[in-house]
């Protein structure tokens, strides 16, 4: 069924214009004013806003927390972002040390296909490097993944400086970018320890264990690293002020580093853990919640063009049965919180409605700086002819309140319970067709596996 929506404004990362779409199948054919009707089903877009599908960069789906999955896995996970206006998610496939990458691929599709009702691709996360982890990274450009992760916190995820380098050089050659969790993972396990001798054992005492400086040493190291590699390399949920400094020092010197910050780092402060009893592991994340110069530096940061990508980090456990691991011991708390469902109202509220930044650098942040970055512009991120038709239309009217009552995220509780709302996706498209409306999921597990090309944001020739 072919579709036309009329009258709505077009929002990219460049600019906003009033104009009609044509989709037949599941791609954009034409663009302009006052397209005539063909018989086709005509969607009335008047005072919406048109985005092309919001991209997340960064969700964890199905993950394995030792006794227990996340609370969400990929049914869940990417209903609730269809709903929100997220087309497309990529979602972390890890290496355990022992494994192949190609093992860890394959987990990670088990995991995802016919279960996902929005596109996915993968990140592919490095724990284990040796001579055929190497040899496979052809492979893995080959399967669409281009993009990877390394850890410098976790113990059993960690690679040091000397790792890192090898990668770092191995993936440029690849045209792929690698994107790193910056904590100084040592430093923050012997922080824990000092905590817990201290008796320190409530979730108030989580960001004791992961200051600002953790974080910004280990952006200093990685970028010392990737400048000896003379290798690109992107920031994962970049959260504190300090770390966006040493940023910002290195890019000055010509260094090419890209830097995602997630909804969290913008909207909440660490007072939240000076919430009663155990209501504050609610928020044990990490990085963990920052202070407020961190918040202004982040949204100034955002307003300068200077972040490129806003993922969710969406790593859902419930409050209740799997939160409460940890009541008598805050580092036994599985870190993470969801948010793939809120991004795109929680940021175009706070962002575009209080004009910390234009409904375009809104576009930018969660659609086309992704699809640029991660190798599928403007096949996604775009609304241009010939793109596919995974498309927003955004009610910037609506009003609502965020509550856990109403998601369709599986945890039991939200972080951003009673936050007000100014704008929602009114309809989703994904391949052309409503796949989501008002709030319901229409088309479900209609997702398909995006197959990557390599990162368009480098300027690197790949042969
Ligand atoms: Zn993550």
């Amino acid at each position: 069924m072919d579709l036309l929506i009329k009258g709505g404004t077009i929002v990219t990362a460049e600019k906003s214009t009033g104009m009609d779409i044509r989709i037949e199948g599941d791609k954009i054919t034409e663009l302009g004013c006052n397209l005539p009707v063909k018989g086709e089903k005509v969607i009335d877009a008047t005072g919406k806003l048109i985005f092309p599908g919001f991209i997340d960069t960064h969700t964890h789906f199905d993950l394995d927390a030792g006794d227990f999955f996340t609370a969400d896995d990929f049914e869940s996970g990417t209903k609730a972002a269809l709903v929100g206006g997220t087309t497309m998610v990529l979602d972390f496939a890890t290496q355990n040390r022992g494994e192949t990458l190609k093992e860890a691929l394959l987990n990670w599709h088990k995991k995802a296909e016919g279960n996902s009702s929005c596109h996915y691709g993968f990140h592919m996360s490095i724990s284990d490097w040796n001579e055929i982890t190497k040899r496979e990274l052809k492979e893995m450009t080959a399967a669409g993944v281009t993009s990877y992760k390394l850890y410098m916190a976790y113990d059993n995820l960690k690679v040091h400086a000397g790792i890192m380098y090898e990668i770092l050089k191995a993936v440029k050659e690849e045209g792929g970018i690698i994107g790193v969790h910056c904590e100084n993972g040592d430093l923050v396990n012997t922080l824990i320890r000092e905590q817990k001798a201290l008796g320190h054992l409530s979730p108030k005492w989580h960001p004791i264990s992961r200051p600002a400086e953790v974080e910004a040493e280990a952006v200093n190291q990685l970028l010392t690293v990737a400048k000896l590699a003379e290798a690109p390399v992107n920031i994962v949920h970049l959260s504190t002020k300090k770390g966006y400094q040493v940023v910002e020092a290195a890019r000055a010197t010509g260094q090419q580093v890209f830097v995602e910050t997630c909804p969290q780092y913008l909207l909440m402060e660490d007072s939240r853990y000076e919430l009663d009893g155990f209501e504050s592991a609610k928020y044990v994340l990490s990085p963990p919640l920052r202070k407020k110069e961190d918040i202004e530096c982040l949204w100034k940061a955002w307003k300068d063009d200077k972040i490129d990508t806003i993922g969710t980090d969406h790593c859902s456990f419930h409050y209740k049965g799997q939160k409460d691991r940890g009541i008598h011991d805050f580092s036994k708390i599985p870190n993470g919180i969801p948010g793939v469902e809120h991004r795109p109202a929680l940021l175009y509220t706070y962002g575009v409605t209080e004009q910390k930044i234009t409904a375009e650098q809104f576009c930018a942040a969660l659609s086309t700086n992704p699809a640029k970055l991660f190798g599928m512009y403007p096949q996604k991120g775009a609304i241009e002819v010939g793109s596919d038709a995974d498309l927003v239309i955004w009610d910037p009217e609506y009003r609502g309140i965020i509550t856990a009552g109403e998601q369709l995220q599986k945890a039991d509780y939200t972080p951003y319970e009673g936050f007000a709302v100014t704008g929602r996706a009114d309809k989703v498209l994904l391949q052309g067709k409503v796949a989501a409306d008002q709030g319901k999921v229409t088309i479900e597990k209609a997702g398909r596996y995006v197959h990557r090309g390599p990162c368009q944001k480098t300027g690197l020739k790949v042969e």
